[in-house]
């Protein structure tokens, strides 16, 4: 059957702006890093897309070698796409990346120029998209000239390859010096997407303030620390989890050794009547630069729980310096 968006998707979620940009994010956005390559079902990624956007979450993140196997994220999206929001292109905001390992040889890493529009061209094609609305460097290249690699997404705008660009996982240094090329070639430069949980604070070390002085957002990545900051391994780690699966990303010895903190954040949460997946989402976006918490989920029903985060997302001072407590070595 043909999939008819929910009509009232726009009074769902709150949305923010970008930076000192034209763009407004949903507060929750949506990844595909997990659970939408071909080792999935595209039964469930398509209920999960689905979900999303009868929220009204219109940001959909994507990278390169999304998968497994590298490059399977974006072509099952692509079908998915083709099959239920072709005719909601103008609606959604979605993302791609380049800067990690994708193909063999010199050309497929890092942050030539080569690699990039390459890598760019393949993306378009496996999505099925003209264009994609934000193309990322995914991580600092040591050995390219930075002028390279953002000349080229200058060039990918002008090629009307992307819309905005963005930059991911730079430090504070390297963002400054990355938006002060970016300001000189005058490319819409709007997001910064960085790893942001309670269990990892490393933006509040410069990074946050670099992004508010230059007017550029920040999108939080792994904002449950993979599932670390829900309930799912308040007591054990069930098989069909991230952690249980042993998928290298999370490993059970990270789980085991964050537990106590899980389980005495978890209490917080209580006391707020929230659970802890809401408290964690709620808590990334009490900061004014963060404009999207960017979650994965394995079900339509995890998603909806995160949403719920939206509810309450006032702490108390008290709360706050609990969780410093609890997150702050
Ligand atoms: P999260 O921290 O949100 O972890 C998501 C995982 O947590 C889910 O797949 C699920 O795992 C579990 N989960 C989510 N909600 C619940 C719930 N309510 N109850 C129980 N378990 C839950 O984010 P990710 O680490 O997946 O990252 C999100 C996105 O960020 C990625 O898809 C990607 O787009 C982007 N990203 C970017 C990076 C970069 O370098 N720029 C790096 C990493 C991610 P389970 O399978 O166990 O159910």
């Amino acid at each position: 059957l043909n999939y008819q968006a929910n009509p009232n998707r726009y009074n769902e979620i709150s949305y923010n702006r970008s930076g000192k940009s034209g763009i407004l994010l949903p507060a929750i956005s949506l990844g595909l890093w997990h659970n939408f390559g071909f080792i999935d079902s595209l039964q469930n990624g398509r209920e999960i897309l689905r979900t999303a956007f009868d929220y009204g979450i219109t940001h959909f993140d994507l990278a390169n070698n999304y998968g497994p196997p590298f490059g399977s994220a974006e072509e099952n999206f692509g079908v998915i796409f083709k099959n239920d929001f072709k005719r909601y292109r103008d609606e959604l905001f979605i993302a791609t990346k380049a800067g990690f390992d994708m193909w063999p040889g010199p050309y497929g890493n890092f942050g030539s120029r080569k690699y990039l529009i390459a890598s760019l061209d393949q993306s378009l094609k496996r999505m099925g998209l003209d264009y994609v609305d934000i193309f990322y460097h995914h991580r600092p290249d040591p050995e390219t000239p930075l002028e390279e690699t953002m000349l080229a997404l200058a060039d990918i705008v002008r090629q009307g390859k992307a819309l905005y660009v963005g930059i991911s996982n730079y430090n504070p240094s390297e963002t400054a010096e990355a938006t002060k090329l970016l300001k000189e070639l005058k490319v819409p430069f709007i997001l910064h997407q960085a790893r942001y949980s309670m269990l990892d604070r490393w933006v509040e070390n410069g990074l946050l303030d670099v992004l508010n002085d230059n007017g550029v957002g920040c999108i939080a990545f792994s904002p449950l620390a993979q599932g670390m900051l829900t309930d799912k391994y308040l007591n054990g780690i069930p098989e069909d989890s991230r952690a249980g699966k042993n998928l290298t990303y999370l490993q059970k010895e990270t789980v085991n050794n964050n537990i106590e903190k899980i389980q005495k954040l978890n209490e917080i949460a209580q006391n707020r009547n929230q659970k802890l997946s809401e408290m964690a989402i709620a808590w990334i976006l009490r900061q004014k630069e963060v404009a999207s918490v960017l979650i994965g989920a394995s079900s339509p029903n995890q998603l909806k729980k995160n949403i719920k985060a939206l509810d309450n997302l006032s702490f108390t001072e008290a709360e706050l310096k609990q969780i410093d407590a609890i997150t702050i070595p």
